[in-house]
């Protein structure tokens, strides 16, 4: 029961890829600000920088970590050939070394698979001796409609793997949405985390402090690991993976200032600026679809007969000539793609409009790829009409089924 909410977590949070993502050194300051005890730290984007930064600690203890936005970096390695994205150093002239062998490098993890992250900034620390390496995540969960915190003793580098061999030892936690993180739950909570009895009234102050800024900052996740009792009994949170909901972007405008464009999909944030709602995805056969509730039942659809969707592309309501040329423009960049369904719906653009847009675009990128189009609504005949007099390799339909059979026999999978 409970590792299959931990499993259910642990989806949530992969599935966060549409939410900004923060690097650890801005979600640390920000928790600062909520008063969750964090070791000090500098960040620099330059190897000058990082020995400046570690001059400035004034300690002989540190660790440089690699700023990319992705989880395992510890255990990771860079294209330089760098082992490690969190080392332990001892001089500044160590961290300008390591840094200049992270930074504009890219760190390949289990999560970022070979393509890796690039390594934008090193976040300079303080090294502190941790007794006990705890894990504490807040998310919301899907299933009970609340909040949960989802807390292990054993956290550290590998929480995945203690997921999946001792599940028991990963507790959740639902909260009220009403009531909050009440001191008898943040104890409760806190008394999971394999703590000393000195640190407890302390972890669960920061327990409390976590589910503020969770609140406040509208985050889909809150996710600390470690979050370390030091030998002093002090709780200290030595990393942080902050995810926050795009649909709050508006008023969380400080957060989202911090947002870093290099550590986004390139085309969907291309996308993005043409109002394409745009994610790729590992198949052959792209889709432009008007809506996104349209949009998923098209991948459903493909999927049913057997082909494999190679992106979610919802081009909202007003599909005009240029959207549908960028569209384009964004899916032929796929190698993969070998070919098209366009499935748009006619209900305020008319359908024989964007059959112009469609002859336009497949004229202006050569296709070579089959496309099928299915087009319901105002002026479909008219469109269906324009389709089949352009001599192109555009098949139109009307039927949704037909449709997508249509595509999948025409666009084999490799
Ligand atoms: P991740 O691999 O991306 O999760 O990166 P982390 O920031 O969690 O660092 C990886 C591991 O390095 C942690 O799980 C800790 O064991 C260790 N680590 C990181 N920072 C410190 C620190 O300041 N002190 C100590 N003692 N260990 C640290
Ligand atoms: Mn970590």
């Amino acid at each position: 029961m409970l590792s299959r909410s931990f499993a259910r977590a642990s989806r949530a949070i992969a599935q966060q890829k549409r939410f900004l993502s923060l690097h650890e050194y801005r979600s640390a300051a920000l928790l600062e600000q909520y008063g969750v005890g964090v070791p000090r730290g500098i960040a620099a984007t330059t190897a000058e920088g990082a020995y400046e930064a570690a001059k400035k600690l004034g300690t002989n203890e540190l660790v440089i970590k690699a700023q990319a936005l992705t989880g395992g970096r510890g255990k990771g390695h860079f294209d330089s050939g760098l082992q490690g994205g969190v080392k332990l150093i001892s001089t500044p002239e160590e961290a300008r070394d390591l840094a200049s062998q992270m930074l504009g490098h890219k760190l390949i993890t289990k999560q970022t698979g070979a393509a890796g992250k690039e390594t934008t900034a090193v976040y300079i620390v303080e090294r502190r001796d941790a007794r006990t390496e705890a894990y504490l995540a807040i998310l919301n969960d899907r299933a009970s409609q609340t909040p949960i915190i989802v807390a292990s003793s054993q956290g550290g580098m590998d929480i995945e793997g203690v997921a999946e061999e001792n599940p028991d030892a990963i507790k959740t936690f639902k909260v009220d949405l009403k009531e909050g993180v009440t001191d008898k739950l943040a104890t409760e909570v806190a008394s999971v985390l394999g703590y000393t009895d000195e640190a407890i009234p302390e972890a669960a102050k920061t327990i409390q402090n976590l589910y503020k800024v969770f609140e406040e900052r509208d985050c889909t996740q809150v996710e600390i690991n470690p979050l370390s009792e030091t030998p002093d009994h002090k709780v200290l949170a030595m990393d942080a993976k902050l995810g926050f909901d795009d649909n709050a972007s508006f008023r969380q405008e400080e957060v989202f200032s911090w947002r870093d464009p290099t550590q986004e999909d390139p085309e969907e944030v291309e996308a993005s600026k043409y109002g394409l709602n745009f994610i790729k995805l590992d198949g052959n056969i792209a889709n432009i679809v008007n809506g996104a509730g349209l949009a998923m039942a098209t991948m459903d659809i493909i999927k049913l007969y057997g082909g494999a969707p190679a992106n979610f592309l919802d081009c909202g309501g007003t599909a005009t000539p240029e959207t549908i040329e960028k569209a384009f423009g964004l899916i032929l960049s796929d190698k993969q793609v070998n070919g098209i369904f366009v499935n748009i719906f006619g209900g305020i653009v008319r359908c024989d409009y964007v059959a112009e847009g469609l002859i336009a675009a497949a004229k202006t990128f050569k296709l070579e790829i089959p496309v099928v189009v299915r087009l319901q609504g105002t002026n479909m005949a008219q469109a269906k009409e324009l389709i089949d007099k352009s001599g192109l390799k555009l098949f139109a339909f009307e039927e949704l089924d037909a449709a997508a059979e249509k595509i999948v026999e025409l666009a084999p999978k490799a």
